[in-house]
């Protein structure tokens, strides 16, 4: 049986996923979301999970050097709150390669 982080996992290993989405697709809330979320970045090796940085919709700026997983409240350039959330996504190659045919 598989957990539920495991579950979660194995979802981003087939799309991105922001927290709201995850949180909606498991019917957990976004605090629980990123919790497993913060587990399951340091048990798949660091270059497997891939953090599409979060950004501002005013004015474009991208927190890039952000290493926290949430959501930043508000844009250090504009002050903008309408913030776009960090996106994820497991890239396991060697698992991509095992399951090359549908
Ligand atoms: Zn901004």
């Amino acid at each position: 049986m598989l957990t539920l982080r495991k579950k979660i996992a194995e979802a981003l290993e087939g799309e991105d996923l922001d927290l709201r989405e995850i949180s909606k697709l498991f019917g957990i809330k976004e605090k629980e979301a990123l919790d497993h979320l913060m587990h399951i970045a340091k048990s798949v090796h660091p270059r497997h999970l891939i953090a599409e940085p979060a950004s501002c919709m005013q004015c474009g700026f991208s927190f890039k050097k952000r290493t926290r997983l949430n959501t930043p409240g508000r844009c250090p350039v504009c002050k903008s709150e309408q913030i776009s959330p960090p996106r994820f996504k497991i890239n396991i190659p060697e698992k991509r390669a095992a399951q090359a045919s549908p």
